[in-house]
């Protein structure tokens, strides 16, 4: 639905052409469409509100509101306002209605069923066409519209059914899937008949099984074409009207848009080319380059969920302190806390899980388990054996209390010392205090972890006896690492993750997917880590498990992340420095796409591989993002190519929704979500 409320042009003054436009738009309603008979109040209202000139390239922007089809690049033409207006009446759209539209063209039409529906999809076989209609639809305030790239005639079998189908080009029969997509009370409107020969405009209903077909008249549409286009043939190209070049030298960036798979929207990004290469994969490793990342959550559930319903996928492993991880297995398996345990995911940064895209995830897994569909329960586990943010966040507590300073030069320390960036803070020198202080934090911990491993049910469950052994053993030198910050804490880390991971993935039936970061799902044999000595998880699990270990990094070019301005500080909704000079996030940009998934592994044997390789910078994020030049986040630089196997690109992005941490024991901010 279009959000009417945010409308500009009711609160900015209109310039002379909007105004020209408006006039041209009512025109259009009343001799174009009423006196043709056109007479549902909604349908002329809603044509009469969406400026048709934004969906046309701008050479052609002032013959919008002629009645007749406009080219709109890759051979397609947008439909004529009478007949987008007279499929739109024959479909009776009601405002609780989910529609579908098959053929988004220009996405004109989607717009104005968008102004008549509660929520729209649209599905078009134009690579090109997916991207410049998503942008008009995004500046037009119908962003919530869903635009896939693909097959239309395959419909939108994850969003059906739907009340409404509108099929925008003509085909000599209807297809099935539409009608078996369509819900029961639902309304079909479909062009039928040959390309170039009589065609009539045919309107479905779904009554229980029964189908009771209606021919509204003659129409001329184009064809329904068989499969999906080619893929983006072009670099965005601003809506010039230039026609697109036939010069078969492209430049990188159209090059990158041919490689890739563009999506607009997250729920409508089409995986079916993601699930195809994850076929084989016994790991699949998640890598945002920022936390608190919204998107980049939400591209995570769904390749999730995929996972859970297409590949088998059981074992969900998330880069959190053992214990938080536990309680949301429990939750997930139906199991209600008890009301004095503590909430979990609580420790900084807590909105790193406790968000509300994440919380829908685990409502997801927890609904999955309520309906029984006799299939095993997905387990979650958690990757930190050790309680390192914990382990963290008390040995500050207990400076905070002993040694202020020591407290505050630490603090620094764990925000700039990555491992690849040698950071300018060096360890805080303790007092006699204070480093009993945090020796007796650090015994606790090695003592807590220690039980946790060998609790039976811990995380010993998947730990075959070596690997449990291994663990113990190196428990204490770990927590200290972590708690010195020093320089091997993350080799350390990495290391003891790396072994449980690979036990864990030995004892799962199916796939197991790991949500972590990008510094550590990125293999470190390509990026700057393996100059400064440092491994990583990505990296180990393609040691152990080559082509069957699947690493995805996701990056993005602007936008805001949630963060803090300092180790254990309040969340803020901060900006993203702009993307460095030379970097990936420069390089992708320049491809203008909003989204896209792009297989890496295809792209090491052609020239979009060597454009993306060389040691380059990329942003990582973590949880804060300090005022000062010094807290600044350390820029990794990598071979993206060679780093991932695959990567998804997310133009612009926003902080995900932090789910407060409750005060007192009353719960109201719930976390995971009421099941
Ligand atoms: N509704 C559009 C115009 C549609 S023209 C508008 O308002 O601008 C028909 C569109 O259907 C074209 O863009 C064409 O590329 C697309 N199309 C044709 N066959 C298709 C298919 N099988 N799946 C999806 N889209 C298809």
């Amino acid at each position: 639905m279009a959000r009417t409320d945010e409308r500009d042009d009711t609160t900015q003054p209109a310039t002379g052409d909007q105004r020209r436009f408006a006039a041209a738009r009512n025109r259009m309603v009343h001799e174009g469409l009423v006196r043709r008979g056109i007479s549902d109040r909604r349908v002329l209202d809603a044509m009469a509100t969406v400026p048709r000139e934004r969906f046309l390239p701008a050479a052609s922007a002032a013959s919008a509101y002629e009645d007749r089809p406009l080219p709109i690049g890759s051979g397609q033409t947008i439909s004529q306002p009478y007949v987008v207006a007279l499929a739109l009446e024959a479909a009776a759209v009601q405002p609780t209605d989910r529609a579908l539209e098959v053929g988004t063209g220009s996405g004109y039409a989607a717009a104005v069923l968008d102004e008549l529906a509660a929520e729209v999809w649209t599905v078009e076989r134009h690579g090109d066409l997916v991207v410049d209609a998503s942008e008009s639809l995004r500046a037009t305030l119908h962003g919530s519209v869903h635009v896939r790239w693909g097959d239309g005639a395959l419909g939108w079998p994850e969003a059906a059914p739907f009340d409404v189908v509108v099929v925008s080009a003509a085909g000599e029969r209807i297809p099935e899937p539409l009608l078996d997509q369509l819900a029961d009370g639902g309304r079909l409107v479909m062009p039928v008949g040959p390309a170039d020969g009589h065609q009539e405009l045919v309107v479905v209903r779904r009554d229980g099984d029964r189908l009771d077909r209606e021919e509204l008249g003659p129409v001329q549409f184009v064809p329904l074409l068989p499969e999906r286009a080619t893929r983006p043939v072009r670099a965005h190209r601003h809506r010039t009207g230039e026609p697109v070049a036939a010069d078969p030298e492209l430049s990188p960036a159209e090059r990158l848009a041919r490689a890739c798979e563009p999506f607009s929207s997250i729920t409508g990004a089409d995986l079916s080319g993601l699930l195809h290469r994850l076929s084989g994969a016994r790991v699949v490793l998640l890598g945002p380059s920022t936390l608190g990342t919204s998107e980049f959550v939400q591209v995570g559930a769904r390749i999730t969920r995929a996972l859970v319903d297409h590949l088998g996928c059981r074992t969900v492993v998330l880069d959190a302190d053992w214990p938080d991880v536990a309680a949301l297995d429990a939750w997930c398996a139906g199991i209600d806390p008890s009301p004095d345990e503590p909430p979990p995911c609580a420790a900084f940064p807590s909105w790193r899980w406790r968000n509300q895209e994440f919380g829908a995830l685990l409502a997801w897994l927890r609904r999955r388990v309520a309906a029984g569909d006799g299939s095993d329960p997905v387990r979650l586990v958690g990757l930190d054996v050790d309680a390192g943010d914990c382990v963290r966040s008390q040995v500050l507590d207990a400076l905070d209390g002993s040694d202020p300073v020591a407290a505050d030069a630490l603090r620094r320390r764990y925000v700039t010392d990555v491992p690849w960036a040698h950071g300018p803070v060096g360890p805080p020198t303790l007092s006699g205090r204070a480093a009993a202080a945090v020796d007796r934090v650090v015994e606790r911990a090695v003592e807590a972890a220690r039980q946790r491993l060998e609790h039976p049910s811990g995380p010993r469950e998947f730990l075959d006896p070596t690997a449990q052994d291994d663990l113990v053993r190196s428990t204490p030198q770990s927590v200290a690492a972590t708690v010195a910050g020093g320089p091997d804490w993350w080799s350390e880390r990495e290391r003891r993750a790396a072994t449980f991971l690979r036990s864990i993935v030995d004892r799962a039936e199916g796939p197991v997917v790991v949500w972590s970061h990008a510094a550590r799902v990125g293999d470190a044999a390509a990026t700057d880590l393996d100059l400064a000595g440092g491994s990583s998880l990505g990296q180990a699990c393609r040691s152990a498990f080559g082509d069957d270990a699947y690493l995805i990094g996701m990056g993005s070019g602007t936008g805001s992340v949630a963060a803090a301005t300092s180790w254990g500080g309040h969340t803020e909704v901060l900006s993203l420095e702009p993307a460095r000079a030379g970097s990936i996030e420069e390089l992708l940009d320049a491809s203008h796409l909003p989204a896209f998934l792009l297989d890496l592994r295809a792209t090491r044997q052609h020239r979009v591989g060597a454009e993306l390789g060389g040691r380059r910078p990329q942003r990582v994020v973590g949880p804060v993002v300090g005022p000062a030049p010094t807290d600044r986040p350390a820029v990794l630089r990598g071979v993206l190519p060679q780093q991932f196997d695959e990567y998804v690109w997310i133009g612009a992005t926003s902080a995900v929704v932090p789910v407060p941490v409750p005060v007192d024991t009353t719960r109201a901010d719930r976390f995971p979500p009421g099941g």
